[in-house]
């Protein structure tokens, strides 16, 4: 065919929709890349175009936190009671088991003793899956139970907060007392002079972060996290006021003093097993 005659356009044939195998690839939240799920597996979940961290569920934390083999998990067979009998769109009862069939877990947190690098630890990871990860008398029961293992055991405690949920309305003020609760429990670990590492991941907010999870020692938080105590567009139409840029970031909040030190994902682990061996 002549140059003059060739077509304007090449056909190009795309696999269709269901020619493609489900669940293969993930957008990126923050740059909206697709990306070989598989991919961003073997990178911690974290994007290679943009670094940004993905959401882990508490076992996936666990699993890349602590050594192989180390983990005993504690407290694992208590469950929330409907003590106010709640009821929304779907009771609390009902909400309840949906989630447990849902995430396979019995509440929003998972405890237990481990080692990181060798060094013996409690560990706590909250589960922002599991009811957004809000504190109810379950997460804050296992939160308390871990410090107080912690000074029994004399070993440094880490908890890894993931929740988006603050205290869980539907335990009413039962929920709210947890956040005296779990900071009374802490405070024993500083009168025993034992450590207590709280990292913050995306996100953390509420009567979380205005309990336990901002009374580390040493406060660490994932790359860009959202951490706050209200979110940004309920303070912007509260006061009417655009906030500025990055506000309630792990970046904006280091610049400001509320937090020790940004570490990636993959520097995690060593980190907190050099603190641990620090202050040990
Ligand atoms: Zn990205």
């Amino acid at each position: 065919m002549s140059f003059w005659g060739k077509p304007k356009y090449t056909l190009v044939r795309i696999a269709r929709k269901r020619d493609m195998p489900s669940g293969l690839w993930s957008k990126c939240p923050s740059c909206g890349e697709i990306v070989f799920r598989k991919k961003i597996e073997e990178n911690l979940k974290v994007c290679s175009k943009c670094e940004y961290h993905f959401t882990l569920r508490a076992a996936e934390r666990i699993r890349l936190t602590v050594d192989k083999g180390s983990f005993q998990e504690m407290d694992k067979h208590i469950l929330s009671l409907d003590h106010l009998n709640f009821q929304g769109p779907k009771s609390y009862k009902e909400k309840l088991k949906e989630e447990r069939e849902k995430t396979k877990m019995n509440d929003a947190v998972i405890t237990g003793k481990a080692k990181i690098n060798s060094l013996d630890l409690i560990i706590g990871v909250t589960d922002s899956q599991f009811m957004m990860g809000s504190m109810g008398c379950v997460l804050g029961e296992k939160i308390t139970r871990a410090a107080e293992r912690a000074v029994e055991e004399r070993l440094p405690l880490v908890v890894i907060s993931g929740s988006g949920g603050g205290a869980r309305m539907q335990e009413g003020m039962f929920s709210l007392m947890q956040m005296a609760k779990t900071s009374g429990a802490l405070g024993r670990l500083k009168v025993e002079n034992l450590p207590y590492i709280s990292v913050l991941t995306d996100p953390t907010m509420a009567g979380v972060l205005a309990s336990f999870a901002s009374l580390g020692d040493v406060l660490i938080a994932e790359p860009r996290a959202l951490i706050g105590f209200t979110g940004p567009r309920v303070i912007e139409q509260t006061i009417r006021q655009k906030l500025p840029k990055g506000f309630q970031t792990s970046e904006f909040l280091l610049e400001h003093g509320l937090i020790d030190m940004i570490v990636h994902r993959q520097d995690l682990k060593d980190t907190l097993s050099s603190l641990i061996g620090y202050f040990t």
